[in-house]
């Protein structure tokens, strides 16, 4: 058994003292102590995550959990995650952080949206308890239940790109990157404006090479510079996760809003199920109510044409 969690500064001091006598000499890299406790093996990482092996790791690991129900408030699941070793993969996670990341690029119906956040070191906690962590496979139903909680707690900004506007500004010289960057470079320009965060790296979920990201943005105003960006930024870096969820959440109700007006099951991405609904719509309200929900310049435009010239 292997039981991992991110302890509490108090619980880690706790630990430290109740593990004295029972470390080992040799202290792994990156951890603070390692012990040994009948048969489990007890390490505490420089993370401040716990980590508990061995076939009773879940006594140990309790008696933990309980303290930091009882002297934090903070309920701690095991069941599942948090059971997966320590990696050093997301490494980002103990920093203070701004990040960016947008949603609903790839779906031809709905907007597309952009969140900038700010995570500091006193909210890690807070978002990992409600499993921000692996925001990709959260599902919708998830998101709806813990975005209000996050937008509640973290200084953040969103940006909407609605379909008109989109449709306006697309062009062969104004493409979906150009289009992304010029809103993450908002996005992430207005939040740091709002205060003065103490933050350690400003984080973008790559998606354009940085020369050409910069490129892009070069007549803002206002530049958000020194970026690190990765590639799947969400899984590695909690502010870029938290945008991400808060993104998805405002996509989520703009498309819930659209259903409600039109009195269809809109869906999402742009595959076939897309182009059927599309043409549904043209013969309900016309064409040029698209222009107003989808973007245009997607192919599944022409494949509604083909849809309805068949009919
Ligand atoms: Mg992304």
């Amino acid at each position: 058994m292997n039981i991992v969690f991110k302890a509490s500064e108090n619980i880690q001091k706790k630990m430290i003292k109740y593990y004295e006598d029972k470390r080992k000499e040799k202290t792994p890299s990156y951890a603070v102590f390692q012990a040994v406790e009948e048969d489990t093996i007890i390490t505490l990482y420089e993370s401040g995550k716990v980590m508990f092996q061995g076939t009773s790791a879940d006594i140990d690991a309790n008696l933990w959990i309980e303290m930091e129900k009882k002297l934090n408030n903070r309920t701690i699941d095991i069941s599942n995650d948090s059971k997966k070793k320590e990696t050093k993969e997301n490494i980002f996670f103990n920093f203070s952080t701004v990040g960016s990341d947008e949603v609903g690029t790839g779906d031809y119906f709905g907007p597309i949206v952009v969140t900038a956040s700010y995570v500091s070191k006193e909210d890690i906690n807070f978002l990992t308890d409600l499993g921000v962590k692996d925001s990709k496979k959260l599902t919708d139903e998830k998101i709806i239940k813990i975005a209000p909680a996050i937008i509640k707690k973290i200084p953040y900004v969103t940006l909407v790109l609605d379909n008109n506007k989109y449709n306006e500004n697309y062009s062969e010289d104004v493409n979906m990157n150009k289009i992304k960057a010029i809103l993450h470079n908002k996005a992430l320009v207005s939040l740091l404006n709002k205060e003065k965060y103490a933050y350690e790296k400003i984080v973008i979920d790559q998606f354009v090479y940085p020369k050409k990201y910069f490129e892009h943005i070069y007549s803002a105003q206002q530049k958000a510079v020194n970026i690190t960006f990765m590639t799947k930024a969400e899984d590695k870096c909690l502010s870029v996760a938290a945008s991400s969820i808060i993104s998805r959440y405002t996509f989520l109700v703009k498309i819930k809003n659209l259903e409600k007006e039109l009195g269809i099951e809109i869906p999402k991405g742009a595959g076939t199920k897309v182009d059927e609904v599309g043409a549904e719509i043209v013969k309900k309200y016309g064409f040029n109510k698209l222009k107003h929900i989808a973007k245009l310049n997607f192919k599944n435009t022409s494949k509604i044409k083909d849809i309805l010239e068949e009919n």
